[in-house]
């Protein structure tokens, strides 16, 4: 299965920007630097890799509007990442093979000389720089110039999720074309497109946070549904546990959230808000607590469920429609409404750097309790 989008039009819940990007190529009024903000995740990277392959496309004209053909011999090229008239400019690695934190302004120089010089195959020359809010003020105010005063052709597309760290300057010179997270609908839609099953489409869609690509990513990894599963089992279990077995619980807890981690970089990516990740480099421990929140939302949606179940509701995780029946009794929604609190509050003690085990533990406790 390729979830690879090869036009714009491919881009899941981003209806308004992708038609702001085909009008300017149709209309002819390319604007000489964009700005693509918005949440982490949500196709920013993708869309300026698609945008910078339409201003390039041979058969743009016959197309009519304004999205690349995806077949051409330069929409391959570009698709492949080796159009010579594609640059992207991102963090690079050091000579210890880590991932730098900023863009260096040897990186911006290197634009600025190659911008001046001529287009090889396309019609224009892009360079997108991604995540624009690594440049350092250094590397910003020597990009300016060519925001200021672009050479002819020359098209530059700045990627962020954080908007407010960028300059000024650049921000009041570039055209902002703004990022949504994408509806759950639409995100169900292509799963199901794509031959995943009802219930499956709906679940992945849900936990995705309107991230298309961590969507589509889950249903390659086959080991994320299972930690799924893994800890709804768990949650399932709660009631018959004794209250000594919150370490064991914690631990469980745990267990799945650094196999998340592992899975799916893009789970963590978004738990951090994007800026605050060290980019490639999570260090084990950041990794696991970015991986937590995930875990954590699949375990609230054990507790929103039995709540669901009590009071006549619809559920999310219909695969566990049967044990979640079973759990149903008086005082059913109180104990799941304080459940959720307690995750919810659990969440935010993570995000707030508290020790990663006793926040897990403290929560275990309160599930049992809670169970009892
Ligand atoms: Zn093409």
């Amino acid at each position: 299965m390729n979830d690879a989008p090869s036009r714009l039009d491919d881009l899941i819940g981003q209806a308004r920007p992708v038609t702001v990007l085909k009008n300017a190529i149709r209309r002819g009024r390319v604007a000489h630097a964009y700005l693509f903000h918005g949440p982490e995740g949500v196709g920013k990277s993708t869309a300026a890799r698609l945008f910078a392959q339409a201003l390039n496309c041979e058969r743009i004209e016959e197309s009519g509007d304004g999205d690349a053909c995806g077949e051409c011999r330069s929409c391959l090229l570009a698709a492949r990442g080796s159009h010579p008239d594609v640059r992207m400019v991102t963090l690079e690695p050091d000579e210890k093979g880590r991932l730098r934190t900023e863009i260096a302004i040897e990186q911006v120089r290197q634009l600025i000389h190659d911008a001046h010089l001529k287009r090889v195959l396309g019609r224009n020359k892009v360079y997108i720089i991604d995540p624009a809010d690594r440049m350092n003020q250094a590397s910003a105010n020597a990009l300016l110039k060519v925001v200021e005063e672009p050479p002819g052709q020359v098209v530059l597309i700045l990627v962020t999720s954080q908007l407010a760290s960028l300059l000024p300057t650049i921000l009041s010179r570039s055209q902002k074309v703004a990022f949504q997270i994408a509806g759950t609908q639409a995100i169900e839609r292509r799963l199901r497109s794509r031959g995943v099953d009802e219930t499956t489409a709906r679940l992945l869609a849900a936990l995705s946070g309107g991230r298309p690509a961590w969507a589509l990513r889950a249903v390659r990894e086959p080991g994320l549904l299972e930690a799924r599963r893994h800890l709804l089992d768990l949650c399932a279990e709660m009631d018959r546990l004794p209250l000594g077995a919150s370490l064991r619980v914690a631990e469980r807890i745990r267990e799945e959230a650094e196999q998340v981690a592992s899975l799916v970089p893009a789970v963590s990516s978004q738990a951090q808000g994007g800026g605050e990740s060290e980019g490639g480099g999570l260090t084990p421990d950041r990794a696991l607590r970015a991986a937590l929140p995930w875990c954590l939302e699949v375990m609230a949606s054990w507790y929103r469920d039995r709540m669901a179940v009590a009071t006549g509701g619809e559920i999310l995780n219909r695969d566990f429609a049967e044990a979640l029946n079973r759990q149903t009794g008086a005082g059913t929604v109180e104990q799941a409404g304080a459940a959720i609190e307690w995750i919810l509050e659990t969440r935010r003690r993570l995000v707030g750097n508290a020790n990663l085990d006793l926040a897990l533990e403290a929560l275990a406790t309160r599930l049992l309790e809670g169970a009892g």
